[in-house]
């Protein structure tokens, strides 16, 4: 037989590579960042079209490429960071495996302009699919611009892969804040379809967390600094009672590399021990130093995961140098969300006391040791009970039959006109008398021919849902005016889609006086929300929209009902009384879907006596 090995040739072996690097536009955004930072660049530019489906372009001021290396950058393994192995263990860029620009160029349209500030005239590359289009002398400034066009061009699969633009810019848009955030110093603009979104100067770290997140960050940052010989600490940490329902601010830098650690954020978590409640997140931005012989960035293609020689050290540090600047604060437990003015006073670490840290290493910890000991403290469930009187004006509506609205109801909404069979035509008949909580999670009743078991959490949310989507539906909805205007502070793409969602929020009974660009100013919510969790709404919501919006036949409306319910929902874990019970029940077996919650799981499953006899026989 013949041999039959061939070697790839190099424009497949660049699509292959392609594939592990390229994920989507904000990879082709990273990438082309971080090449800017090895070029020792002071200002970057991001500018981008379609989300980056269009064009992805980074222009920078660096040190710009000879005309021979603005050649060989499209090669694979071309790269001018490292020279032998040992240098992968001695890292201070954030490129290394030369493998970027050629993988790009396998899969876009690339045109390249760079120049040298010792050189009189820079160099200019078209590249398409790996085929070097043309090469030319250029009159460009010194510097870099590299701009990726129609990305996926020759992989439809890969471009139909792609998500929304909404969904795509998000993406970029997190690249963008881990780089900026990284490189306080480095002055940053962005661009998205010629408005910009971004533009940072020069600044200090607090000042660019600020400028990122919006103006109301500055109040809520804790200082962390701590340095010991392993380890360098440096960053905030957000009050507890700042804490979100999404992990959106988290960012551990190492080395000024953002990295994902869930070993790490349970550290912080550990250090907020019950100063969180049930289901918040802390807020961190913490840049780690440690030598860089001492950790492996070579794990993973995209670089965001790391490994430490001695990641239990790190943890007990990291730990307790959280713990100490909460305690340094005399951050209150999270119960009080009064704001306390002695939590703003001015922290000054170079004025403390020269005494060594206190850190306790605990050698004996071991994460999987003792699952009971070192869950974070969102795992505690913690319940917060809401005030009975708001908890049933949630069912305002739904029970007045005689409302004239009912009929306008029946005639929109909902795709399947007839209500829901249930499985046992006497569903209501006995559930008055009998109805009780199990482990404070399922509500129990009994029929004439069996057991009905109800998830409370679905149930409400299914309740809630087709409520809230007859409001928005026939567009009137009861609103509650609020005292005080409430204002609420978003980043400006965050604010879009508040915007976006607008009309759809005001039918709900939402009442928007101002909208701008960090803030929002709410006068009336939706009769029964309570104020306390408006912002915990808008706050899911908005990371509803960024992240499970699936393409096709997406409604906002939809999405609005359902996001809303997921938040309002009586949770598992909070208990009713026999009243509330009774009228859940009620509730839901008058919806028009009753078996299945808005996300389309089960509501509730029955237990017939036959089924039960069975059991015992
Ligand atoms: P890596 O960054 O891993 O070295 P890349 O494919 O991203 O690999 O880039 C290849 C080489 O091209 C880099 O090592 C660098 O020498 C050069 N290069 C890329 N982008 C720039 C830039 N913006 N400015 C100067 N040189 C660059
Ligand atoms: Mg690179």
């Amino acid at each position: 037989m013949t041999d039959i090995i061939q070697l790839l040739p190099d424009h497949v072996a660049n699509q292959i590579a392609a594939g592990e690097v390229v994920q989507r536009p904000a990879s082709v955004v990273k990438e082309l960042l971080e090449n800017a930072i090895d070029a020792d660049a002071t200002e970057i530019k991001l500018i981008i079209k379609d989300a980056g489906k269009t064009l992805v372009q980074v222009i920078d001021n660096g040190k710009g490429m000879s005309v021979t290396d603005a050649r060989l950058s499209f090669e694979r393994h071309a790269t001018s960071k490292i020279k032998s192995a040992e240098d992968l263990f001695q890292l201070n860029t954030k490129g290394f495996r030369g493998e970027a620009l050629a993988s790009i160029a396998a899969i876009a349209h690339v045109e390249l302009k760079t120049k040298r500030a010792e050189d009189e005239l820079g160099t200019a590359i078209e590249i398409e699919g790996s085929q070097v289009k043309s090469q030319e002398v250029s009159v460009t400034p010194t510097g870099t611009s590299v701009a990726v066009k129609n990305l996926f061009f020759n992989i439809p699969a890969r471009r139909n892969f792609l998500k929304s633009d909404t969904v795509e810019l998000r993406h970029i848009t997190d690249e963008f804040h881990r780089v900026a955030l990284a490189h306080p110093s480095i002055a940053f603009a962005f661009y998205h379809n010629g408005s910009e979104l971004f533009h940072l100067p020069s600044e200090n770290y607090r000042q660019r967390v600020v400028h990122i997140f919006g103006n109301k960050t500055n109040e809520k940052l804790v200082p962390v600094e701590e340095e010991t010989e392993v380890l360098k600490i440096s960053g905030f940490v957000g009050k507890p009672e700042y804490s979100k329902k999404t992990r959106s601010e988290q960012f551990f830098f190492v080395n000024q590399r953002f990295i994902k650690s869930p070993y790490l954020n349970h550290a912080i978590g550990a250090a907020f021990e019950g100063l969180l409640k049930d289901g918040y997140h802390p807020s961190y931005f913490l840049n780690l130093t440690v030598d860089p012989k001492t950790i492996d960035i070579n794990i993973h293609p995209t670089k965001t995961e790391i490994k430490f020689d001695d990641e239990h050290t790190l943890y007990a540090i990291l730990r307790s140098a959280v713990k100490h600047s909460l305690g340094q604060f005399n951050i209150a437990p999270v119960l009080d969300f009064e704001h306390q003015s002695n939590l703003t006073t001015p922290y000054n670490y170079k004025n403390k006391a020269a005494s060594a840290p206190t850190i306790e290493v605990d050698r004996s910890f071991n994460p999987f040791a003792d699952e009971a000991n070192t869950k974070p403290p969102s795992q505690h469930r913690q319940f917060k009970k809401a005030p009975a009187a708001s908890w049933e004006s949630l069912y305002v509506g739904l029970e007045s039959k005689g409302n004239n609205k009912q009929e306008d109801f029946a005639e929109v909404a909902f795709e399947s006109d007839s209500k829901t069979e249930s499985i046992f035509s006497d569903a209501s008949v006995e559930t008055a008398k009998t109805t009780f909580q199990l482990q404070q999670k399922y509500i129990v009743t009994t029929l004439k021919s069996g057991m009905l078991i109800i998830d409370q959490n679905r149930a409400h949310q299914r309740v809630l849902y087709e409520n809230f989507l007859r409001h928005i539906t026939i567009k009137e909805a009861t609103s509650q005016q609020l005292l005080f205007p409430l204002q609420l502070h978003f980043t400006p793409g965050e604010s879009k889609i508040i915007k976006d969602l607008k009309t759809d929020l005001e039918h709900t009974g939402f009442v928007f006086s101002g909208l701008s660009e960090e803030e929002i100013t709410i006068t009336g919510v939706p009769v029964g929300v309570p104020e306390s969790e408006v912002s915990i709404i808008l706050e899911q919501l908005i990371s509803d929209v960024q992240n499970d919006v699936p393409d096709a036949n997406f409604s906002a409306t939809d999405l609005l009902a359902k996001s809303m319910a997921k938040s309002l929902a009586i949770k598992n874990g909070q208990s009713l009384n026999g009243t509330e019970q009774e009228h859940l029940v009620n509730s839901l077996f008058a919806c028009k879907e009753p078996n299945v919650s808005p996300t389309n799981r089960p509501t509730f499953i029955t237990m017939k006596v036959d089924d039960i006899e069975k059991k015992f026989m």
